[in-house]
């Protein structure tokens, strides 16, 4: 399988080099150059069996001759074996055909770890056979971060940078990425948002000397292997639920637009999906756009629910190559406009092609406690506040003759200031992880300025 570049300017590439490259050359994002159909027959057959072994059908197809099947199975086993779970995603009811698909039972609490534990093995496969070394530089507004310090430290051939809005994290989430005593690994307190992060991210890979010359990676959610990995659980929940013989819908706590993508990929490959509902937060230019076809950056404004405050949602781009009839001139013309004049306007068609698949609303910081309270009330559930954001939206969005499956994003006890001031019960870490209070923390603090943090990655990097 090819890959291709939502810009339509950089080479196409195999599924291993798309996976080491990230970020295209043209500075867009790479996407499948055809989707591979998963037929009824075989949607129904992913219902009852494994998660590792659905995720090695879902997955198959998409990574072509870069590993052989055995390898590819062995990879995935090792991935989520260390999952507090055994049905690694599990589903849970939450209310009358309304379901959470819980997605918080890896190493850092957050879903990202489905993506993140996965690349690790992927990168140590590919790096090992190449005979080369990378370095990792990633953006996060807390659990990205985690997550790939989680799956990457100690690896003989990588090291990783991560840069994280200061003071802008939760302290779980902040030891999560500074205990770690791997030598390979580095947390980067910037001055600024998540944006000021990834924008400086995107630099160094514009940077071409530099990224030549480090050996730049990109793990972010830019990075089609984490998209791909994220695409199981929907078959899992969906068949579950009773697909391919029933469409139901999902709600996702939407960023950077990386998990609901998936789940695109997922209704593009033949499951039968209703509606995508993307949930966001105060900062709603996502759920703005879906509603007046003008995508327009606002400021950053924080909330309870970090990991969501982004104005810029990078793979949002993934979808407009889509109903932009994947016309790479047309996307580069937008990101163009949104540069240099902070937004641009959907066409028409584009809009209501986007609104075939999306359907999208928002929460405030009160909705947002209303609901963790409201949930645990009803349900003795608690929420995180970025599930609980989900949970707001589903329950205005949602028809109630179709299974509904809000994603639960993160554990409890990941944001516990704000699940105890709605509910007043402080969520406890599960016990493999309770001593992060107690260990050292390692962390150094970064000017919002290229050169000085390229400068910093050159002197710490092992050659
Ligand atoms: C990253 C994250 C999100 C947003 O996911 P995107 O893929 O960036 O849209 C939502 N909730 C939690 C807990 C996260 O860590």
């Amino acid at each position: 399988m090819q890959y291709v570049s939502t810009r339509g300017q950089a080479p196409a590439l195999g599924f291993e080099e798309t996976m080491l490259t990230g970020l295209a050359r043209d500075g867009g994002l790479y996407v499948p150059d055809t989707l591979p159909q998963m037929g009824a027959d075989e949607i129904a057959a992913l219902a009852g069996v494994p998660y590792e072994d659905a995720a090695h059908r879902v997955i198959r197809p998409f990574v072509g001759g870069a590993f052989s099947d055995d390898a590819l199975a062995a990879m995935i086993a090792r991935a989520y074996a260390g999952f507090g779970h055994a049905a690694r995603a599990p589903l849970k009811q939450l209310a009358p055909n309304h379901f959470l698909l819980e997605l918080f039972h890896g190493p850092t609490l957050a879903f990202k770890d489905f993506a993140m534990q996965l690349i690790g093995q992927f990168f140590e496969a590919a790096l090992e056979r190449r005979g080369q070394r990378i370095c990792i530089v990633g953006a996060t507004s807390g659990d990205t971060g985690s997550a790939a310090i989680e799956a990457f430290r100690g690896l003989d051939n990588v090291d990783v940078f991560i840069l994280y809005p200061h003071g802008r994290v939760s302290e779980v989430q902040r030891r999560q990425m500074t205990t770690p005593e791997e030598a390979n690994v580095h947390a980067l307190a910037i001055e600024g948002h998540f944006d000021d992060a990834q924008a400086r991210v995107k630099d160094m890979f514009n940077d071409h000397a530099f990224r030549d010359e480090v050996g730049l990676a990109a793990v972010n959610s830019i990075n089609w292997a984490r998209v791909l990995a994220q695409v199981v659980y929907y078959f899992t929940a969906a068949s579950s639920l009773g697909a391919p013989h029933r469409a139901l819908s999902f709600t996702v706590p939407t960023g950077n637009f990386g998990d609901v993508f998936a789940g695109y990929v997922a209704k593009r490959m033949g499951l039968p999906i209703d509606r995508l509902v993307v949930a966001t937060n105060q900062n709603d230019i996502l759920h703005r756009c879906l509603t007046t076809g003008r995508y327009e950056v606002a400021g950053v404004v924080p909330s309870i629910s970090p990991s969501m405050d982004i104005q810029v949602s990078s793979n949002f781009e993934r979808a407009l190559f889509d109903v932009y009839d994947r016309d790479g001139a047309a996307v580069a013309q937008l990101m163009d406009e949104l540069k240099a004049q902070g937004g641009f306007a959907l066409s028409q068609g584009a809009l209501d092609r986007l609104r075939e698949s999306f359907a999208s609303g928002s929460a405030s910081e009160e909705e947002t406690r209303a609901a963790i309270a409201r949930t645990r009330e009803a349900t003795g559930e608690l929420l995180c506040p970025h599930t609980a954001v989900g949970v707001h939206v589903a329950e205005a969005a949602r028809d109630p003759h179709i299974p509904m499956v809000t994603l639960a994003t993160a554990h409890p006890a990941k944001f516990p200031d704000a699940v105890e001031e709605a509910t007043g019960i402080r969520p406890g870490l599960p016990p493999r992880m309770a001593n992060l209070y107690e260990r050292p923390e390692r962390v150094t603090r970064v000017p919002n300025d290229l050169a000085a943090i390229e400068d910093l990655i050159r002197e710490r990097l092992r050659r």
